[in-house]
């Protein structure tokens, strides 16, 4: 028979998955031997099951439940509704991970009007019994039945200003008795029934409460947020009652054993007199110092002080504690390892090491790698944002807090921001003309595109914050105005973004830059000892791969050449060569581009200082670059010497009805391969450049993209191996070169054998991959992707976060079926999901060479490659 429910005293802390992190934590604290009131775990498995059942508790759980009931009651002395010593008892949920605020607790459970006045007389305090009681209606109506919060808060409030008084503490035993009656009429009143009485059937209605709460909409929010299964499920535990609210030798409090915000290692806490859990959480009262505590209970503090000491080290981390004081007697009710700031962790993590109490390796583990974003990138004020009123929430496309006015256009953020103006750019979409407006904004807001959309590309690799797809703005372009929400903005009015949330909030929020420390630097340096995985850049432009480079990117894996030319007029020769209608005039537009591109290329190869460096043939979906505003037509007919009307019917000549299954990638060298003469020469003569004056080792590595017939990539290969050679021929110098290809159409993957064979490396584009396994637009799959999470179809993005279950399998294949056929291909990815943690991690497992992730994604994906290597070798 399967084990529902557990004591305290049967589980430890090596149970995390079973009895979630606060079930484990306090079978280990009392494993201990620390004070904590006792109690039981209904482990994660039960929560699942309850789901399977159809949201029922079965029999079995139920029975294990009770039977659990009467243990504590023995080992407490007490009984659940008994006239002379009732058992009260608290019920909080525990996930595995902690998921703080996110579900429910019931305190005080157990209760009635008879055991109230059972505890009144017992205690000599009715004031206490009454206060217990008065919150355990207001939370088991507002956590069980939903009944809202507000409804008793108002009843409070009339109670106090009745009572002329201002602290919930001045309240009388009577006061709170008829509070206590005036809350159960507001239940009856809104649910019809009376409130329970049976202690028992109170406790069921909490569990299944807690369980329920797994699925309310925060938690779901926050799990997919913070990379947590639904599977998982939430524990619950039960646990006796020690009471903070008994008068003035009686307290709550929760402390740190070191700073959260810096990191700084000292007991940092703070708590109430004559209080319970909720009251230091809500802020009704303003808490006091924990180093007060010493002042009023000195032995208490003391015994606080060496327990927190006791479970640091025993933990070997930062701990999150609460306790409660009765009657001056301490108990803990929790320890975790605690949350903390990005800074924070850093610092912890080498002070750990430099304490003796953790090894590096350990260090590197316990940094979340998703949190550096926010030391590379502005973030909100913490005290801020808490007034801030949230909107909307779109994608969280590129991390970072932005804040400024909005404008419309690219050209209005370029003009505002050269007034000194701070901007935040609100498009439909943006496209490559929108460049220089995205990067004179603080950040950019689109009602259109996914994750791999070309705002959140490009932002991403600008490091600019960036929210995508928030298509419940209604746009109106022309009058340069939207609705968000009920808010409508104008052109000048302030608005807040979310770059690492998603969320758009109105009004100006103060935000705090960017700080990295020295520890940082200590953190990267031990990942990199530890990690398999190479980690390199997709970078664009010389001044992102210098960027990569600085944040430790060891090559580039992707250089997107049709993004060199979002700049200047630099996009005026790329769309004579877009629109050009001969092979003539198409060369003679290349001709102006090839330039161009040498000089890029010798810079990202000077910035890479000899590492490899991989560039992409031309893959633009034509529809990002064609000219849209009448004035840039107008540019290109003159430079073309044609007339608007025939650069019009060009362009629409290159309509496509699906431009991502386009006219793209090697299909474009299939049908001009002229274009890929020119980036040939580009590539091998930047190389040649470079290598001649400054001795650096440059081999470039030539991908061709959107390959999935192994003749297309043999035809553009020809094509590049003819012109290398003439190059290098002609230059008389000898340069190594490698030619391989994107895997990004699944066809490649089920070819690989074929392509293996004329490939020198294999680099997947899971961006292109995932769009085509799942058959979703990588631009607008986020339109319906909330469907899917609300169905529990989806627990993430799949741009976002790789599927490994079947993209992966894909790219396995194309390893199992490449590997055998040639020993020298390397592999090695270079969608958005080189940078997203349990991505890497996967490729770690499945042995790729190398990873490659937008410039400010390279520490993070340096540390979880790091991580993935230290879990593989466990
Ligand atoms: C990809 O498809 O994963 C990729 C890296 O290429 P792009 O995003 O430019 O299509
Ligand atoms: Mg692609």
């Amino acid at each position: 028979m399967t084990k529902w429910v557990y004591m305290f005293s049967e589980g430890d802390a090596t149970m995390r998955n079973l009895l979630g992190g606060k079930g484990c934590n306090l079978a280990e604290m009392t494993k201990l031997g620390l004070p904590v009131p006792q109690g039981f775990t209904v482990t994660t498995e039960a929560c699942t099951q309850y789901y399977e059942d159809g949201k029922k508790i079965n029999d079995e759980i139920l029975a294990q439940i009770m039977e659990s009931v009467t243990k504590m009651e023995e080992i407490a002395g007490k009984k659940f509704g008994d006239n002379e010593n009732p058992l009260l008892v608290s019920v909080r949920s525990g996930a595995r991970a902690s998921m703080p605020g996110m579900m429910d607790t019931i305190l005080n459970l157990g209760l009635n009007e008879e055991v109230v006045n059972v505890i009144a007389e017992k205690s000599g305090n009715p004031r206490w019994a009454w206060d217990c009681y008065r919150r355990f209606i207001q939370m088991y109506s507002d956590v069980v039945m939903e009944v809202g919060k507000k409804y008793f808060e108002e009843l409070i409030d009339k109670m106090k200003e009745e009572k002329g008084v201002t602290e919930d503490t001045d309240l009388t035993a009577d006061d709170l008795k008829e509070l206590s009656a005036q809350f159960k009429a507001e239940y009856k009143s809104k649910l019809g029934e009376e409130f329970p009485t049976d202690a028992k059937e109170q406790l069921l209605g909490a569990i299944q409460a807690v369980f329920r709460s797994w699925d309310n909409p925060r938690a779901n929010v926050y799990r997919r947020d913070n990379d947590i299964p639904y599977s998982w499920g939430t524990a619950v535990n039960v646990q006796m009652m020690a009471f903070g609210n008994m008068g003035d030798t009686s307290g709550t409090g929760v402390a740190f054993t070191r700073d959260p915000a810096t990191g700084e290692n000292k007991l940092m806490g703070e708590f109430l007199i004559n209080a319970q859990g909720e009251d230091v959480v809500a802020g009704v009262r303003t808490p006091q110092p924990i180093s007060e505590l010493e002042k009023i209970m000195p032995e208490v503090y003391k015994e606080f002080v060496d327990i927190t000491e006791k479970l640091e080290n025993h933990y070997r981390d930062m701990q999150d504690m609460e306790f409660t004081i009765e009657d001056k007697k301490l108990y803990m009710l929790q320890t975790r390892n605690g949350k903390r700031t990005a800074k924070a962790a850093l610092k912890i993590a080498c002070d750990l090491v430099d304490e003796g109490m953790i090894k590096e390796e350990k260090a590197v583990e316990m940094i979340d790698p998703r949190n550096l974003d926010t030391l590379l990138h502005p973030q909100f004020d913490p005290q801020a944002i808490k007034e801030a009123k949230e909107l909307g929430r779109g994608l969280a496309a590129s991390p970072g807090a932005a804040s400024g006015k909005v404008v419309f256009t690219a050209a209005d953020a370029k003009e505002w921001d050269a007034k000194g103006e701070k901007v935040v750019l609100v498009r439909l979409e943006t496209s490559p003309e929108d460049i220089e407006g995205m990067k004179a904004a603080q950040g950019i807001l689109t009602v259109r595109g996914g994750m791999t959309s070309h705002a959140a590309v490009v932002a991403r690799g600008m490091g600019t914050c960036c929210v995508s797809g928030l298509s419940e703005i209604k746009m109106d372009e022309a009058n340069k105005k939207f609705t968000l929400g009920d808010v409508v903005f104008g052109e000048g009015d302030a608005i807040s973004l979310d770059g690492s949330t998603g969320a758009v909030y109105a009004g100006a929020i103060a935000t705090i830059p960017a700080e990295i420390s020295g520890d940082f630097g200590r953190i990267m340096g031990w990942a990199d000892r530890f990690r398999v995985l190479k980690v390199r850049t997709n970078a664009d432009t010389p001044e992102d791969a210098r960027r990569a480079r600085e944040l430790g990117a060891e090559g580039i894996g992707l250089c997107r050449t049709e993004h060199m030319f979002f700049e200047g007029d630099r996009i005026d020769a790329f769309r004579e060569m877009i629109c050009s209608d001969t092979v003539e005039e198409r060369e003679a537009a290349l001709e102006k581009i090839l330039p161009v591109q040498q000089g890029d290329f010798e810079k990202l190869y000077e910035a890479l200082e000899g590492n490899p460096v991989t560039i992409r043939f031309l893959d633009p979906p034509l529809h990002e670059f064609v000219p849209t505003e009448e004035a840039d037509i107008k540019k290109l007919a003159d430079a073309q010497g044609k007339t608007v009307d025939q650069i019009k019917e060009i362009i629409e000549g290159l309509h496509e009805f699906n431009p991502m299954m386009g006219h793209r990638g090697c299909r474009l060298t299939v049908t001009y391969p002229e274009i890929a003469k020119m980036q040939t020469r580009a590539i091998i003569r930047a190389a040649i450049n470079v290598k001649k004056n400054t001795n650096l080792d440059v081999k470039p590595e030539i991908m061709i993209p959107l390959v999935g017939e192994v003749k297309e990539f043999k035809f553009v290969k020809d094509i590049v191996i003819a012109t290398a050679e003439e190059e290098i021929n002609k230059a008389e110098v000898k340069l190594d070169y490698e030619v391989g290809t994107m895997i990004e159409i699944p066809r490649a993957c089920l070819t690989a054998d074929a392509i293996a064979k004329e490939a020198d490396f294999f680099c997947f584009g899971t961006n292109d991959l995932t769009q085509m396994t799942y058959g979703f637009s990588r631009d607008d799959a986020g339109k319906f992707l909330d469907s899917y999470y609300d169905a529990k179809i989806f627990e993430y993005d799949p741009f976002a976060k790789l599927d490994q279950v079947g993209v992966g399998s894909l790219m396995k294949m194309a390893l199992d079926k490449g590997r055998p056929v040639n020993d020298a291909l390397h592999f090695g990815i270079c969608g958005e999901h080189g940078g997203d943690p349990s991505s890497v991690e996967f490729c770690h497992e499945i042995g790729l060479d190398y990873v490659s992730a937008s410039p400010f994604r390279v520490p993070i994906a340096r540390l979880a490659a790091a991580q993935a290597a230290i879990k593989a070798s466990k």
